[in-house]
Parts: structure tokens; sequence; C-alpha cells
């Protein structure tokens, strides 16, 4: 059997202590939840009741896409944005609070100054680099595929898997799926598919949870990610970098929604070459303000990247910011970032 622990024995032991001896435990995920985000949180809400016997309060700092809400036990998801008291009083009853999914207090945005009050002490499951937030204890994993995967170990050490419904089992594979872009990227460690094979045995139809992420556009959605790829897209051959912009008029004119535009900043990569892909993305409401994702191959950290010119950070190869300035000068500066890097791409650069 493969060894998927990740707690020392006192840390496992210290954790099902905590989690039988609170009565309130809030669940927490970072701004903007993507599939890992809400597979992690879902999956750890879906334990926390089978198997405990706990009644957890989930919450989120805002809205996640709509091709996510097919996830079971979505409906129990409490957005701050909509419901900032209850949220509020789920706080200041909690015994214990998880952070899953994000490494800093920031990263949930609005709902900073709540969770940073909250007295009860905190658990983070996740796998970004350097994380930041006080906790009693933190379960990090950069290595790892996905917050993810690291609820699967922890639930794995802790016990209670054959009892477990599929509604742990279809947020975790989701989850580990959309952060390796359906296995196909970070996800060559083979204790991914001990993870899934064990997944499978709850009768999930992976087929299935695929075509509800991947397969399910708008036509509109379809519309504008072949315009963006045709129409906005940069490319500078010789340092095998690119980017594009999503301008609110490209939204107004393709009727977008969130969500539309999801892991399309992966597609550039799949040029021969490639090494990085940046996505530049006006607010829908907010003026002077541009979402930033940004992905790379191999040896390429965007990570560096994220934190040097966009506010942001991640992953090694994907990661995420934000400039508050305009869409001409956030592509002055994804040119200036382009050719502070043009050694590292691997040429001079024409930026
Ligand atoms: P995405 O491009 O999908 O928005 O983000 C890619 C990765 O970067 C995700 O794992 C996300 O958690 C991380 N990320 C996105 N935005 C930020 C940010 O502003 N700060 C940090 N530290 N990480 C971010
Ligand atoms: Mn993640």
């Amino acid at each position: 059997m493969m060894d998927l622990n990740l707690l020392t024995a006192e840390e496992a032991h210290e954790l099902d202590a905590l989690i039988r001896a609170s009565e309130h435990i809030v669940i927490t995920g970072h701004s903007r939840p993507d599939g890992d985000a809400l597979g992690a949180c879902l999956g750890w809400y879906a334990y926390l009741c089978e198997h405990y016997g706990k009644e957890p309060f989930l919450a989120v700092p805002n809205a996640y896409p709509d091709f996510l809400m097919w996830l079971p036990m979505s409906e129990r998801i409490v957005r701050y944005d909509k419901h900032p008291d209850e949220v509020q009083r789920a706080f200041d009853e909690a015994q214990l609070v998880f952070c899953i999914d994000y490494n800093g207090l920031n990263r949930v945005e609005a709902m900073e100054q709540a969770l940073t009050d909250c007295k009860a002490p905190r658990v983070m499951l996740d796998h970004h680099l350097d994380p930041t937030i006080p906790t009693r204890l933190t379960v990090s994993h950069p290595e790892l595929s996905s917050a993810s995967e690291v609820v699967f170990r922890v639930m794995w050490q802790l016990g209670g898997f054959d009892t477990l419904s599929r509604k742990f089992a279809i947020p975790v594979y989701c989850g580990m799926m959309t952060d390796t872009g359906g296995f196909t990227f970070n996800s060559t460690r083979p204790e991914i598919y001990f993870i899934i094979c064990q997944l499978l045995t709850k009768g999930i139809d992976k087929d299935k949870i695929y075509r509800n992420v991947y397969n399910n556009y708008s036509q509109w959605a379809i519309r504008l990610r072949g315009y963006l790829m045709s129409q906005k897209l940069n490319v500078f051959d010789d340092i095998h970098a690119s980017y594009y912009t999503i301008t609110r008029q490209n939204m107004r004119d393709f009727h977008y929604v969130r969500g539309d535009a999801e892991a399309l900043v992966n597609e550039p990569l799949r040029i021969r070459g490639m090494k990085v892909s940046v996505s530049l993305r006006e607010d829908d409401r907010v003026d002077n303000k541009i979402w930033v994702s940004l992905r790379s191959v191999d040896d390429f950290s965007v990570e560096d990247m994220a934190r040097r010119f966009f506010n942001g950070g991640g992953h090694f190869n994907a990661s995420g910011g934000y400039l508050d300035c305009s869409m001409d000068e956030a592509e002055k500066i994804t040119r200036e970032a382009f050719r502070y890097y043009a050694d590292a791409l691997g040429g001079r650069s024409g930026a």
C-alpha cells in the first residue's frame, strides 16, 4: 500500500482531537474559488459530516463559476459578499477554522478581517508556496497536485474512508482534475493514480465530471475564446512568451459570464516551444483593475514573475495576481516583465 501520510503521528492525533472537540467548525476557501478550492472545501466538508458527524459552516468570499454549480452540496456554500452577517456569526462561534487551498490571509479579500479577528485555532490544508497564515497546524505541500489531494491524504491518514460517499469522492476528484488541467500537468506522481483508484471505488463517473467541467461552455464562451486566440494574442517568438487581453468591451460583445475565460491561459502553451503565457483581464465592474493569470512549463517560474510584477503569487508553473492600472499600462508592465526574464526564457527580447 502506498504511504500517503503527510502528518506526524502527533499531528494526526492533535488534528483528530481538535475536530472531535469542536462543535462549531468553519471551513474557508479563497476569493473567486476555482475547482480545486471548491473541491477541497466540499470534500473536507463531506468528510467532517460523514465521518465525524459534524455540521461545519462553509464560507467563501465571493462568486464561483457556473461550471462548478453541479458539485454535490455546493448549495451549502455561504458567500461572504452576499451574507456577511451570517458568516461573521459563524466566525464568532467558531472553535476551529480550516483554511483550504490558500496560503495568506489576504487571499480571502473582503473576508480577511473576519478571519483575522476570529479567535479559534486555524488549520491550513494547502499546496501553495510560502504559507504565511498563523495556525495551530499548517499542512502545506507545494509539491502536490492540489489542495484536494492534501484533503484526501489527510482523510486517509485520519481514517474513515470506507464509509464515505460520492459526496466526498466527486469534489476531491474534481479538484485534482482541475488543478492539473485534466491530469496533464503537475500530475506525474504515482500517488495521484492510487488516489484516483480509491475514489473510483465510490462509484463516481470521472468522464462525466470531466464533461461537467470542460464541455459545459455556452456558445458565447466558445466564440469569445476563439476570438481572443485569433485577435488578441501577442506572441513573442524569440523569448517563447505570449499574452492576451480581455477588455470589458470584449466581455459585452460576447455576453461574458464568470468562468467563460477560465483556464484559457493554458491554450497558448500549446504553441510549440512556448514557455510562458499571461492573461490580462479587465475587472467586469471596477475601473483600472486588471486580473492577471500566468502559466509556464518546465523550469521557468511564473510565481517569481507574479510576485515581482503582478502583486501575486501561487505555484511555480501557475500563478495569479492583479494590477491597479489601465490595460495599456498592464500591457507595458507585461512586456517589461518578459524583457526582465528574456535570458531565462532563452532569447533576446523583442518584447
Ligand atoms: P489563476 O490564474 O487560476 O487565477 O491562479 C493560478 C494560481 O495562482 C492559483 O493556484 C491561485 O491560487 C494563485 N493565485 C491567483 N491569484 C493570486 C494572488 O493574487 N496571490 C497569490 N499569492 N496567489 C494567487
Ligand atoms: Mn489549488
